[in-house]
């Protein structure tokens, strides 16, 4: 991984973990605790191939009932173009 920003050229990218939301099919997956690099300047996060190889392989598994995710969660959605604050 290079160690500047590619988004805004900032040198300074700090080692930390973070929430990852993994989309597909209308599906979402939420990891927490993945490994990045996030820009100190922009916020841009950067994640090695390896780490999303992991959390596709894990999709698949939770999507072909393989395995069970560790906790389920409730989330609300809303329509913005519903919305009239
Ligand atoms: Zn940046």
């Amino acid at each position: 991984m290079s160690n500047n920003c590619v988004f805004c050229g900032h040198k300074h990218l700090i080692s930390k973990t973070t929430r990852y939301i993994y989309q597909k099919n209308q599906q979402l997956l939420i990891i927490d605790h993945v490994p990045c690099l996030e820009c100190s300047f922009c916020g841009e996060q950067y994640f090695d191939a390896s780490v999303l190889e992991t959390i596709e392989q894990d999709y698949q598994a939770i999507a072909n009932a393989e395995k069970q995710p560790t906790r389920f969660l409730q989330v609300a959605i809303e329509d913005f173009s519903l919305l009239s604050l």
